[in-house]
């Protein structure tokens, strides 16, 4: 339909799921009325809410302690709500800083209570996911970053603890198969993986909640959003929906499992391309290579915009790096298929072959 589309957030959907929403906003299902027309408590709104939080259950495989919530406020509201509702001066936070985010996070979480930073990227730029340390048994949570969007880092292997493990998996949920279960609170922007940006996941087990002793104001009290079934107050609706057919969309490729294979096969090609043309470089350590945002740079720096122009020629969108890191990042969320990816590869070559 378009352009090759590798940004990073908000990012590529699937064209199916574009195209059904944008016929709901015109008329949802027949009804008459807009999706951006229709009452939050009416029964249409009520089935597209507990679909996708049944979708989302299913697909993770979550068990039953769990809470599936969709808010408002993206990611970094977490960053925030999280500590809110976990952390007080008793017992500290460990958290992980392998990013951008993990700092981010951190920093708000010592708003309310002390933070153990257990382990750290920082000092090789973050181009790796920190292997030896230790997360102290008496922790309210260990907090980590799954999938470090900025640096094209993850996390492969989790550490064995008895602590509750608290993720942000903005830009790698619903990617490959994980042991959901492994965790007590997951949260994600919709805008990678999902959906649109204006939702935010979140899956919480009910047992680690109501153990510190702060009031909370009701929008950031998890147990306000469970008691009243994710619709305290009026929720992104437009964005849930779309959420509920991007979710719709994964199962009828076969669910996670299926998609991860692609994701695999996508990622395994862009690296085998990087690491076999000697125009370009790999900028993080090999196991730990993210296999939803691809970082490189070129090695001859003088090369860096005549490569990203030659790029936007030829329909490929949104690969310049982070402003923070410069060279290229390349996202492969879900909805990118494997064909652009191939056509990225072939670019590479061609561009390779000119300057050879
Ligand atoms: C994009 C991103 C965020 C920020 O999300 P917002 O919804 O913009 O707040 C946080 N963490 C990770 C890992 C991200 O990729």
């Amino acid at each position: 339909m378009k352009v090759h589309n590798f940004n990073s957030g908000p990012s590529i959907l699937p064209n199916e799921v574009l195209y059904k929403a944008s016929k709901a906003v015109i008329d949802l299902e027949g009804c008459g009325m807009s999706i951006l027309e229709i009452s939050h408590r009416s029964d249409m709104f009520r089935k597209i809410l507990e679909e996708t939080r049944t979708s989302v259950r299913q697909l993770l495989q979550l068990d039953e302690d769990f809470e599936v919530l969709l808010l408002h406020g993206g990611a970094s509201t977490q960053f925030m709500q999280v500590p809110y509702n976990l952390l007080d001066r008793h017992m500290p936070a460990a958290y992980a800083d392998t990013g951008v985010w993990s700092s981010k996070a951190i920093r708000e979480a010592r708003l309310f209570g002390p933070v153990e930073v257990v382990c750290s990227s920082k000092d090789s730029h973050y181009t790796g996911i920190p292997k030896k340390f230790s997360i102290p048994a008496k922790s309210r949570y260990f907090h980590i970053t799954t999938n470090n969007t900025i640096y094209g880092t993850q996390w492969h292997k989790f550490p064995e603890t008895r602590v509750p493990v608290v993720a942000d998996m903005s830009s790698d949920i619903f990617s490959r198969k994980l042991n959901f279960n492994y965790f007590s609170l997951i949260y994600a922007g919709a805008q990678k993986n999902l959906g649109p940006a204006g939702m935010t996941l979140v899956a919480v087990r009910k047992s680690i909640l109501g153990k510190i002793s702060r009031k909370l104001p009701s929008m950031m009290d998890y147990q306000v959003h469970i008691e009243n079934g994710s619709l305290f107050n009026t929720p992104p609706v437009f964005a849930i929906y779309i959420s509920m057919l991007t979710l719709r969309w994964l199962k009828q490729q076969g669910g996670i499992a299926a998609i991860e294979k692609i994701n695999q096969k996508k990622s395994d090609l862009l690296y085998q391309e990087i690491d076999s043309n000697p125009l370009f470089r790999g900028t993080v350590a090999k196991e730990d290579r993210s296999r939803m945002n691809v970082c490189f740079v070129i090695r001859d720096p003088a090369l860096e915009n005549e490569f990203l122009e030659f790029c936007k020629g030829e329909d490929i969108a949104g690969i310049k790096g982070h402003r923070t890191t410069g060279g290229f990042r390349v996202s492969l969320y879900n909805a990118m298929p494997l064909d652009s990816v191939e056509f990225l590869v072939e670019s590479m070559r061609f561009f390779a072959s000119r300057k050879g």
